[in-house]
């Protein structure tokens, strides 16, 4: 079976006109596609799905006669339709299909579908595309495979009282505006951000970062965003969080909405990973596409990259707004400390994926068009990303980007396969990285490098790194660069970016002084020292005036539970690093010594003894933290105390400290009694709500239900949701359960499951729940992007072999 559409014409132009009806819930249209004979034939396949066609005529350039197909057959296993006509079209010529089509509006989250939203408590409806991967074929007919772009006008014919958006200008609604002048033409063009009228208000952060980021990424490509416009649609029904359609980026109110009132960084740093990310990919993916889904990782890797690290991380948008003269943005974001929370979250993500035998490299066979929406997983984004953060930061940043420019110039308006990246960074640097990237793209897993020493030597050997161990992988050698760091007598440290490409060496070390190899946590790999050597350079990186640094430290904690989990380091080794780590004020390294634990708790879950122990030994870290840096946030502190403020009080409260517990519970009191909010920060509201809830009577938990009818932000929702999901009592239970079934929203029950599943209570029920309901779910959800998550939540507390049988 070829899962690819035949190639003997191609699109280059649609005209496309669709009529939207809000009250039937239908829509209807048709399209006219302009096409290149390239072979002869007299069959024509594309892509539809759930929609009902008619006419199908063909007129051939210069002619008068419209041919109707002799037969047309309509594949729904494989989304196609067939039509064959009475003559044959021959190579070169042009044509012209006519296709009338028409097809439900439904709340799929996929192709074109409708979301609701409430005005003036009343129930109204919008409508939203959702195309990617595969599913423009559901709003209209056409050949929807990355490689065959085409240019597109559209008439959108809808009620009077409503407002069409579209990836050129339209019409104006009720919505936020701003500009950007292009640093290389001087040109400028608007920047909007559309929400419903309840909440424009809170979308004022997003457009400052769209406006901001757009002339910076212009400059870094030295390719001028082509578009008259760029807008931003905010809506409720979701099921991505965000998608990078050509000039109308859409997204979910939770992640592009910000209280004005609120300082909540966590919240600001979450809109601009996803906004850099999205505008990021109007060059990687729009303006550069990759020639078929094999190189998801073009679009996905890059943006990740650019969007959440280099542009906002690295002082780029500081030197460059400087030199555009944006007065209104000094600084990019450098006290964010980015580079910590891309490793914290990126790098750990995707070898949690990578280190099982089932991982698949970043390049992946893709032939099935239906199985596409399982590769949009953490192998393309953040194992992309990290790989190509490690070749940024062995060619050099700069270096790295101007490769990347090349790149996309050759490339421009076109598609790309892996071997043209490779060409345009060698272009810039003359460096091989075709060669050095290879094993870390075109094959699974990752390795790990054990460190042995005698005097003045070490020794390394490296190995594939698998969850339950690593195994002598003998068809794979990585290229690994070793970041060896040393320090002289003077305590002067220097770093060698010495390259491992063989199995084993031998590098000249002074032992007697520190050492450290992946200094930085560049590299995508493993290190595994003696524990006498991983004792002495943890003991080197707490120290206040140390000359690792907190990706050093970052990397240590997460090296060491990846290695005792593999039972190739001992547990109490990986816990003690944690007593080592105790006075680290690094946020970053908290947040990973957080997740370390919590994986912990999620294993033994059905241990009490050893949870009640696992929570003794957290609240020994994190309470001295919410002692030493209160509650209170302040605008001007220091990021990283905020956000280690937020993860202190949250595991302080899940491990049940006393005295955390309630004060947080005072405070809901509070404001139930008084109605005055102030003693509740947007960046507590998670621990509040929950004490609050699970500490708390039927008053609480129907308080709570309360927020997530009408919450202030998106954030408070997802808050009072959490809450709603930690309650211990059996009605409570039952009522949680059954308002996620018949009232959330759909884009709200994967957080609602997530939420549940954390609860110890109900863990093993749910599963059953799970089991039972499966069909309806897959039903619900097979089409988009959170089944998978959905199998993987439900699945993750199985831990013991007695449920491979019973459950
Ligand atoms: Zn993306």
């Amino acid at each position: 079976m070829n899962y690819r559409l035949p190639t003997d014409v191609s699109p280059t132009h649609y005209d496309l006109t669709l009529l939207t009806d809000l009250t039937l819930h239908k829509f209807r249209g048709t399209v006219e596609v302009a096409l290149k004979v390239v072979t002869d034939t007299s069959k024509i396949v594309l892509n539809v799905a759930e929609l009902h066609l008619s006419d199908a005529s063909v007129t051939v350039a210069g002619e008068e006669e419209a041919f109707v197909p002799v037969s047309q057959a309509i594949d729904s296993i494989d989304q196609r339709a067939t039509f064959v006509y009475p003559c044959t079209f021959t190579a070169g010529s042009s044509l012209k299909l006519f296709i009338a089509f028409e097809g439900k509006l439904n709340e799929s989250l996929i192709g074109y579908y409708e979301g609701t939203w409430e005005d003036g408590g009343q129930k109204k409806f919008y409508t939203v595309t959702q195309f990617e991967p595969t599913a423009a074929r559901r709003a209209f007919p056409c050949w929807d495979e990355p490689s065959c772009k085409a240019t597109f006008e559209m008439s959108m014919v809808s009620a009077s009282d409503t407002v069409n958006l579209f990836n050129t200008p339209h019409q104006s609604f009720e919505y936020l505006e701003s500009s950007f002048k292009s640093p290389i033409s001087g040109k400028t063009r608007p920047i909007r951000v559309y929400a419903n009228p309840s909440s424009i208000h809170q979308a004022k952060y997003t457009l400052g970062v769209t406006a901001k980021v757009l002339p910076v990424y212009e400059q870094v490509f030295d390719i001028e965003y082509p578009l008259p416009k760029l807008d931003t649609l905010v809506i409720e029904d979701m099921d991505a969080y965000a998608m990078e359609n050509w000039g109308l980026i859409t997204g979910r109110a939770s992640h592009y909405l910000l209280d004005p009132n609120a300082s909540n960084i966590q919240q600001k740093q979450a809109i601009v990973n996803i906004q850099f990310h999205e505008v990021a990919h109007m060059w990687f993916g729009n303006i550069t596409t990759m020639e078929w889904w094999t190189y998801l990782y073009l679009n996905e890797g890059f943006a990740t990259l650019m969007g959440e690290l280099i542009i906002p991380g690295s002082g780029y948008l500081s030197t460059i707004c400087v030199r555009i003269f944006i007065s209104s943005f000094p600084r990019g974001f450098p006290e964010w400390n980015l580079d910590a929370a891309f490793i914290a979250l990126h790098i750990n993500d995707a070898m949690l994926l990578d280190n099982k035998l089932s991982s698949h490299p970043v390049e992946v066979d893709c032939p099935d068009a239906n199985k596409i929406n399982q590769i949009f997983d953490a192998l393309s984004y953040s194992k992309a990303a990290s790989v190509l953060r490690m070749l940024a930061n062995h060619v050099g940043v700069d270096a790295f980007l101007k490769g990347v420019s090349v790149y996309l110039k050759s490339n421009l308006y076109g598609n790309s396969v892996t071997h043209d990246l490779w060409k345009g960074i060698e272009e810039a640097t003359g460096f091989d990285s075709s060669n050095f990237m290879d094993a870390y793209i075109s094959k699974p897993g990752f390795p790990v490098i054990k460190v042995t020493e005698s005097e003045g030597i070490i020794h390394i050997v490296q190995a594939r790194f698998l969850q339950k161990g690593t195994i002598d992988d003998t068809n794979t050698i990585w290229n690994i660069p070793l970041n060896l760091l040393t320090v002289d007598s003077d305590g002067k440290s220097s770093i060698n970016k010495v390259v491992l490409k063989e199995r084993s060496s031998f590098y000249a070390v002074n032992t007697e002084q520190l050492f450290k190899l992946n200094a930085g946590t560049f590299g995508y790999y493993r290190v595994m020292y003696t524990p006498e050597r991983f004792r002495r350079i943890a003991i080197e990186a707490a120290k206040a005036n140390s000359v690792l640094n907190t990706g050093d430290r970052l990397g240590l904690v997460q090296d060491a539970f990846a290695l005792a989990g593999a039972q190739l380091m001992s547990l109490s080794d990986a816990l003690e690093l944690l007593t080592i780590f105790k006075d680290v004020r690094d946020y970053y390294v908290w947040s990973s010594i957080s997740t370390a634990l919590s994986n912990l708790i999620n294993i033994w879950w059905e241990h009490a003894e050893v949870i009640d122990l696992l929570n003794e030994f957290r609240r020994i870290l994190f309470k001295p933290i919410v002692s030493e840096i209160g509650y209170t946030y302040s605008a001007d502190e220091d990021p990283d105390t905020s956000l280690l403020r937020t993860c202190a009080v949250i595991n302080a409260s899940q491990a049940k400290d006393e005295e955390v517990v309630n004060e947080l519970r005072q405070r809901f009191k509070q404001y139930q009694a008084t109605r005055d909010n102030s003693l509740i920060p947007e960046e507590l509201q998670g621990p509040i709500y929950t004490s609050a809830v699970e500490f708390g009577g039927e008053e609480e938990y129907l308080a709570i239900k309360r927020i997530v009818d009408d919450p202030k932000t998106p954030t408070e929702k997802l808050a009072a949701i959490g809450a709603m999901c930690s309650v211990a009592d059996r009605q409570s239970i039952t009522s949680t359960i059954h308002y996620m079934t018949t009232e959330a929203r759909d884009q709200d029950v994967p957080h609602f499951v997530l939420e549940l599943m954390k609860n110890p209570k109900i863990k093993r029920e749910f599963v059953a729940h799970f089991k039972e309901n499966y069909d309806v779910l897959y039903e619900k959800f097979k089409d988009g992007f959170s089944i998978s998550g959905l199998v993987q939540v439900f699945l993750s507390p199985l831990s013991c072999c007695q449920y491979l049988t019973s459950s």
